[in-house]
């Protein structure tokens, strides 16, 4: 009730995105914080006449003042809380049947999973999580309890980085939570192909798992064919595309750590010796392959986030129209693009446009095959359509 505990009253009509369901206040929306709330302490969250609409995390430095937990009258955050989140978070995974020994899926993603600013990511025996919010942080002891109790794993390590940590007032935070390190490589399957992962010291978590399944989704088009997987990381695609049995393939990254890897891990999957690796920036390398008059069956584009806030969605637009009209043009006539883009901010509607464009200026035509989108171990939570972030297209190219 307003009064017995910190209590964030709202401005009159700002109750309405709560009302939603939606679960981010903004600095904006706030009236006054009744009371002391340190960062990640529990607030009442209450309309302009008073009325409870949830509880939330509060989070000073954010202009996300404030991330709900519940929106149930009653129900108090507390460990059973989090052990009913977790638990249904963990059971959704076991029903989807990604619970299998030596794979990985992420197992809690965030606001879609009621947990807003956690991330949990399983690999094999190991879990990896990012505490993003103040609230998620300052609940870090009962969680890990909670995971090691609920998942039983090796060990529970912390890959808290990044730049939503630090609006949060954050500092990165890495290293065991729980258990032991995990393995510098450690082994595990993807679909069919054998994955090794390095949660200490690889990009995210260790691995993006958004791409598990689309990789074999592109894969089933690469037969005999060459194969350039720009934006490789480890590989993944590649790796897919020649177990799948395409020629050959050339891996384009600018971090060479990511292609070193690559390279053993081609080596596990037996096709290091159809790779060819590249350290370079994707936009300086494609056009030098294009001048050298080099064509692909496949060219797959999965670039980095360009878009990170709405008002980078004009410059993030021409730099995927960029990399897509590159990608477009080494492609042989009859084969395929694949391209992605994980930029919340640009939808499906605008990266189709910006596609269109790109293929329009590259002098091609192209027809949609397939669309592709994040898998289900990284749901949308209906209330929460922020959470909708990846998503590509398989063209035929002409
Ligand atoms: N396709 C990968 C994931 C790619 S993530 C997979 O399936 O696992 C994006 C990758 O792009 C990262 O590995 C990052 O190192 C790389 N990268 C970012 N900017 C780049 C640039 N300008 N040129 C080349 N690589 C870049």
């Amino acid at each position: 009730m307003p009064g017995s505990k910190p209590t964030v009253w709202l401005k009159a009509g700002r109750e309405k995105s709560l009302r939603r369901r939606h679960p981010w206040v903004f600095s904006g929306a706030i009236e006054r914080l009744e009371g002391e709330a340190a960062a990640g302490a529990t607030v009442e969250l209450v309309s302009s006449s008073g009325e409870s609409l949830g509880r939330g995390a509060y989070s000073p430095a954010s202009q996300i003042r404030a991330r709900v937990w519940t929106f149930e009258p009653g129900e108090s955050v507390d460990a059973a809380f989090f052990r009913r989140r977790l638990a249904r978070a963990i059971e959704s995974r076991r029903r989807l049947g990604l619970i299998a020994s030596g794979s990985a899926c992420r197992l809690v993603f965030s606001e879609s999973d009621g947990l807003p600013g956690l991330i949990v990511d399983r690999y094999g025996e190991y879990l990896a999580c990012q505490f993003l919010s103040a609230g998620a942080d300052a609940w870090r002891a009962t969680i890990v309890d909670l995971l090691a109790e609920l998942c039983g794993p090796r060990g529970i390590y912390e890959r808290s980085e990044g730049g939503a940590r630090h609006k949060e007032g954050l500092q990165s935070r890495r290293g065991v939570l729980a258990g032991e390190e995990p393995p510098r490589e450690l082994e595990l399957v993807s679909g069919a192909a054998r994955w090794s992962v390095d949660i200490a010291n690889g990009q995210k978590t260790g691995a993006y798992l958004d791409q598990q399944a689309n990789r074999a989704r592109v894969a089933a088009h690469a037969r005999e064919g060459d194969v350039l997987d720009a934006f490789s990381y480890t590989g993944g695609f590649a790796i897919a595309c020649l177990r799948a049995g395409a020629k050959q393939a050339t891996l384009i990254d600018s971090s060479a750590d990511a292609l070193a890897l690559a390279e053993r891990e081609t080596a596990a999957n037996e096709v290091q010796e159809r790779c060819r690796f590249v350290v370079a920036n994707v936009f300086e390398e494609l056009r030098a392959v294009r001048d050298t008059g080099a064509r692909f069956d496949v060219v797959v584009l999965d670039p980095p986030k360009f878009v990170h806030s709405a008002d980078q969605i004009p410059a993030g637009s021409r730099g995927y129209k960029d990399v897509n009209m590159l990608g477009l043009a080494l492609v042989r006539p009859g084969g395929v693009l694949a391209t992605f883009s994980c930029s919340g901010h640009v939808d499906a509607a605008l990266f189709q446009k910006i596609v269109a464009g790109a293929a329009v200026d590259a002098g091609r035509t192209a027809q949609i095959l397939e669309r592709l989108a994040q898998p289900a171990d990284h749901p949308v939570a209906t209330e929460f359509p922020e959470a909708d972030y990846l998503k590509g297209l398989i063209l035929r190219v002409h």
